[in-house]
């Protein structure tokens, strides 16, 4: 059904560009590019659509919009009711680059009646003065899973799509379903003790290893699980190249909340695990300033699920350190794994803590909104 060279669009959808040439001519493919994708994105939606919520299990029609990262802290950093997106960096103008706060980040899993009580306590922006309880980090892991979960269901689906759609061979695409499948398991597992430790009220099932108020406005907004390769001094946290069904990627919960003249940064692990024991005894360990440039560099070179104050100086969104660890970070998510490759060196080349000095710290004083 699709004219377009399926294998075009995801390597369009996955890379940015510099090269005029490219750009130009991906320009000219907007029109077409946008209808095709259009297209397979609203069957993949529905085939990826439930009859019931996913948090209560009750028979749902309509589904709520909930926001991945509450609306009140994207507001802060928004200018004329817009923030930018990580499009901006790798320059891909085939996507958006800027997008309405009120559409931004947002999921269609649970119905309204639990969007507007499960998160209440963390959606709540008086409930930032002093450090965030129990409920509140278990009510923000519950969000990160679900948006998760939602994720993962919609691109098996595109996945699941494409592939019916070509005769072409499409061997990474399989491997990619593999463990598009072992993950959306992961998270599922993730929500579910969430959704325990915030209905009991547990204490400590989440071990807030990091939790620091800043008297002044970041630039950018950040709610989202990261799976780590490496830790400070290299060593493998996550090995992305296992697929073992019994080898499971453990990822850390890190925010960045744009206060309206304050800002507040998280970096929290399920207490059971082990895994980031040493990255956590060497983030402690860091000054102040690299602690948020270590937090910073994360960021940008493990997600795409930064949002970024409109008004900030374009110069910086240039910075071409800044650009590559974008560009990286989908690297790492969407080309062919390769099975042989050693993930020691994929981490120290692509996410080396080294490195972190190198980009701009927009969580640094320096880049602050107010
Ligand atoms: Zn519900």
């Amino acid at each position: 059904m699709f004219n377009f060279d399926d294998k075009d669009l995801i390597q369009m959808l996955s890379l940015g560009t510099d090269s005029e040439v490219e750009l130009n001519a991906m320009k000219e493919k907007k029109v077409e590019f946008r209808k095709h994708f259009g297209q397979l994105l609203s069957k993949s939606r529905k085939n990826a659509k439930s009859n019931e919520c996913f948090y209560c299990g009750e028979k749902c029609s309509s589904f709520c919009n909930s926001h991945s990262i509450p609306a009140f802290f994207l507001r802060n950093i928004a200018h004329q009711g817009f923030v930018y997106n990580n499009h901006k960096l790798i320059n891909m103008p085939l996507l958006d680059d800027d997008i309405g706060v009120n559409k931004t980040g947002t999921f269609q899993l649970i119905c309204r009646e639990c969007d507007s009580k499960i998160f209440s306590d963390y959606e709540n922006p008086d409930n930032y003065e002093g450090t965030p309880t129990s409920k509140m980090i278990a009510q923000i892991a519950m969000k990160n899973y679900l948006k998760s979960i939602s994720k993962r269901k919609l691109e098996i689906e595109i996945f699941n799509n494409m592939m019916d759609s070509t005769e072409q061979p499409f061997e990474n695409i399989e491997q990619k379903q593999i463990i598009n499948n072992l993950d959306l398991q992961e998270y599922i597992e993730g929500l579910n003790r969430a959704k325990r430790v915030e209905k009991k009220g547990w204490d400590n099932e989440y071990y807030l290893f990091y939790y620091q108020k800043l008297d002044y406005v970041v630039p950018i907004a950040f709610q989202s699980t990261v799976v780590l390769l490496t830790d400070f001094e290299g060593n493998i946290i996550n090995n992305i190249y296992n697929y073992s069904p019994e080898y499971q990627m453990k990822s850390v919960h890190i925010c960045v909340f744009p206060l309206e003249s304050s800002s507040v940064i998280m970096m929290f692990v399920d207490s059971k695990e082990k895994r980031y024991r040493s990255f956590y005894k060497q983030f402690r360990k860091l000054s102040h300033e690299d602690k948020l440039a270590a937090i910073n560099f994360i960021i940008f070179s493990y997600s795409e699920d930064v949002f970024i104050h409109k008004k900030i100086n374009e110069e910086v969104l240039k910075h071409q350190g800044l650009v590559d660890v974008s560009r990286k970070s989908l690297e790492l998510i969407t080309t062919n794994p390769n099975i042989d490759v050693n993930p020691l060196l994929i981490g120290k080349e692509n996410v080396n803590f080294d490195k972190m000095h190198e980009i701009p710290n927009l969580l640094s004083k320096e880049f602050k909104v107010r």
